[in-house]
């Protein structure tokens, strides 16, 4: 699969040096943390009759190297802000990121050397070719010729036979890995996707996941933004949840999973109950109305069948029942409700 060769803007002579050191930084230590990000902040200027407006407000946040991190959080959250920072196209307002240990106002070529970015918005050249987009790209990062491996990229993202098609005749599915195949042109250590399944059908959204964890096994660490709670579930090994510009949590998903290991019970009863039998006493149980009773439990420690029985053994006789099963969603709604709006810097 694609590793990192050249992490570098090499060529052309007054480059070269300052690449060199580059190249030499990256092979001689690896980081711990790919990417690290302290007191992040971006106020937008305000004007036309626009307030300004905070996107973020003192992020810290670090990615471990190897990671498969994903950064989940509602529509206007500031998730392409992050991105868009760390791939040189926003100015911060505030704060620090570095990238593979590079701090990106210090050494904003090489930061961006160290990161490929494939943004929410397709932006591809409808009359060039897979082949010539690579090669251009590789161009732009300065890969040298003989270490360009264009068809390589094309095989991995599954657009060999179509190296040399006109995008526009490119499928929506296709272009979106023909992206994925631009950002790894210079074979960085991070690939940043921002919210690469948006839209995208369910068939091809399981393509895109299986390319992601290729790439992520051989190596490449990988930072996505999705709103979708499955597909940061399914995907990530760690994520972390942004809400108004603020990270509110960021957990490993199993932590994050082991949270939801909540279940709800509700019976209704054939007959009017006055109180919670003593019986029932040692259940987390409410009496939400005369005849209905509602258990909360871990799934982990409690079986259905048990409330069930000691229901049963009370002489109380069931009419209905329905469960309801915590899921990442609610956590989201539970960790990002009656947050203040801070808006206005
Ligand atoms: P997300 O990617 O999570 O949907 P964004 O980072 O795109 O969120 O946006 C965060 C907030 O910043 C939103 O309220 C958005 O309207 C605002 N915003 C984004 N870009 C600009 C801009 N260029 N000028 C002013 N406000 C912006
Ligand atoms: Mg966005």
């Amino acid at each position: 699969m694609v590793r990192r060769r050249t992490v570098g803007v090499r060529p052309r002579a007054k480059a070269r040096a300052r690449n060199a050191d580059l190249s030499a930084t990256q092979s001689a230590k690896e980081p711990v943390n790919a990417v690290e990000i302290r007191g992040l902040t971006k106020t937008y200027k305000g004007g036309h009759g626009m307030p300004a407006m905070t996107a973020l407000d003192r992020v810290d946040l670090d990615i471990p190297r190897g990671a498969l991190f994903g950064l989940l959080g509602p529509n206007g959250a500031g998730k392409s802000t992050l991105i868009n920072i760390m791939a040189g196209l926003v100015n911060k307002t505030a704060g620090t990121v570095r990238l593979w240990d590079i701090d990106i106002d210090k050494k904003p070529r090489q930061a961006r050397a160290a990161i490929g970015v494939v943004p929410q918005e397709l932006n591809l050249d409808a009359f060039f070719t897979p082949r010539e987009m690579l090669a251009f790209q590789a161009g732009l990062y300065g890969v040298p010729r003989a270490e360009r491996h264009t068809m390589e990229l094309l095989e991995a993202v599954g657009l060999a036979d179509k190296a040399d098609a006109y995008a526009r005749t490119l499928s929506g599915g296709m272009r979106r890995r023909l992206m994925v195949a631009k950002a790894m042109v210079h074979s960085p250590p991070i690939l940043v996707l921002d919210e690469p399944t948006a839209g995208v059908d369910v068939e091809l959204r399981q393509q895109l996941w299986a390319q992601v964890r290729a790439l992520n096994a051989a190596g490449t660490t990988v930072l996505l933004t999705t709103h979708y709670l499955e597909e940061a579930e399914e995907l990530c090994d760690t994520i972390a949840i942004i809400n108004h510009g603020e990270v509110i949590a960021r957990e490993p998903t199993e932590s994050l999973l082991q949270r939801l290991d909540r279940k709800e019970l509700a019976i209704t009863t054939a007959s009017d109950l006055h109180a919670v039998p003593d019986a029932l006493a040692a259940f987390n149980v409410e009496l939400q109305s005369p005849r209905r009773l509602c258990f909360r439990y871990r799934p982990s420690e409690t079986r259905i069948r048990d409330i069930l029985t000691a229901v049963r053994s009370c002489g109380i006789s069931i009419a209905d029942l329905t469960t309801h099963e915590a899921r990442l969603e609610d956590i989201f709604l539970e960790l990002t409700r009656d947050q203040p709006a801070k808006r206005s810097a």
